[in-house]
């Protein structure tokens, strides 16, 4: 079982006695930085030339200089710039201003997974990844509460870097929910795996074949967006509540019945065949240099992609149904 850490296993004095650097503005870092300076640490954001979050951050009363100056000043150094760019603003920012005793930190593991930054042997390297979006983070800290951090040591030059990363978790009301322990390797693999075979990539593979069944076979693309898409939500939130066994409970027994027979004949043992070489690429590496190869080019693939699935069907039909829809919020 997985080692669980709460509030009164963690010791907030220690981070406060340290200067934080938080880079970025974007979901998580407006979290971290609110959050760590609500808790009494000293924490400035590190922001780019031009950045559209700086007046933001500024305007919620945070001192923000650039990510070099807030590196050079401080000796808890927290990543939350967007991962394929991490690498470069370690480069042009922060590595320089790494002093032995220091600590780099991160929301996610995949630049070190994967030796894009390679940090000096003096510095301390953690995790704190919440499990939510930064702004839930930030609201549940502000109601006293805290959503579930996983943290993790790469290295540990001070030998008391778990205990700095529970200190953090506990600044921005982690340890308040519960803080599991975990490794980078483990971390950046799972989240990568989840995000292409389940939640992202598997769910919108299959709302579209179920769609273009529908469609296909001649029912119209409103019902079949209604029956593979919309309904998707109340599904999901039955099984986050209370897993498969309260999604069951809610549905019919009709649907109960379909979604044994015909469930494993729609994810069968080749899906699972398949899931298992995803996993492999992303273990092996070959997920994160195609990815960093594509970003590098300017997207041309991932732009071609987007724009494919922009114009299919179930986009259009979709646009035009949640009009209809008063309660759901508009297209973004
Ligand atoms: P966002 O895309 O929301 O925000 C990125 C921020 O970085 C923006 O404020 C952006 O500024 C800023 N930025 C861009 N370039 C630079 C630069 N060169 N120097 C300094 N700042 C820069 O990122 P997320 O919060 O989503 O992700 C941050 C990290 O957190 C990632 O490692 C991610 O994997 C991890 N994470 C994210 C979660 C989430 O829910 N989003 C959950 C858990 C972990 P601007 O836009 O103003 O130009
Ligand atoms: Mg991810
Ligand atoms: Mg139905």
């Amino acid at each position: 079982m997985a080692e669980l850490f709460y509030d009164n296993d963690a010791d907030l004095s220690i981070i406060q006695g340290r200067k934080v650097a938080v880079l970025g503005y974007g979901s998580q870092g407006h979290a971290h930085a609110l959050s760590l300076r609500d808790s009494g640490v000293d924490v400035r954001v590190g922001l780019h030339e031009g950045s559209k979050s700086k007046v933001k951050a500024e305007e919620q009363g945070l001192r923000v200089v650039t990510p070099a100056e807030a590196a050079a000043e401080a000796d808890v150094i927290m990543i939350l710039v967007p991962d394929p760019i991490q690498a470069k603003v370690y480069e042009d920012s922060v590595k320089d201003h790494l002093k032995d005793g220091d600590a780099l930190f991160f929301g996610h593991g995949f630049n070190i997974r994967f030796g894009f930054i390679k940090p000096p042997a003096g510095v301390d390297v953690c995790m704190v990844a919440p499990k939510g979006p930064g702004h839930l983070v930030r609201r549940q800290y502000e109601e006293g509460r805290g959503v579930p951090c996983i943290a993790a040591v790469e290295q540990d030059a001070s030998g008391n870097a778990f205990k700095l990363a529970l200190s953090y978790a506990k600044a921005i009301g982690g340890t308040r929910a519960g803080v599991i322990k975990t490794t980078f390797t483990e971390e950046t693999e799972t989240d990568l795996f989840g995000e292409q075979a389940v939640l992202c990539g598997g769910a919108s593979a299959l709302v579209k074949a179920g769609f273009e069944t529908l469609v296909e076979a001649g029912y119209q693309p409103e019902i079949a967006y209604f029956e593979c898409l919309h309904e998707l939500k109340l599904i999901v939130d039955l099984m986050y509540e209370g897993g498969l066994e309260k999604m069951r409970w809610s549905v019919s027994e009709t649907a109960e019945w379909g979604d044994y027979v015909t469930g494993p004949r729609i994810v069968t043992d080749a899906t699972k065949a398949e899931m298992k070489k995803v996993l492999g690429e992303i273990q092996d590496g070959t997920f994160a240099a195609n990815w960093m190869k594509e970003y590098e080019a300017g997207l041309p693939k991932y732009n071609e992609y987007k724009k494919a699935d922009q114009d299919h069907l179930l986009e259009t039909t979709g646009k035009k149904l949640r009009k209809l829809m008063s309660w759901v919020e508009a297209d973004a």
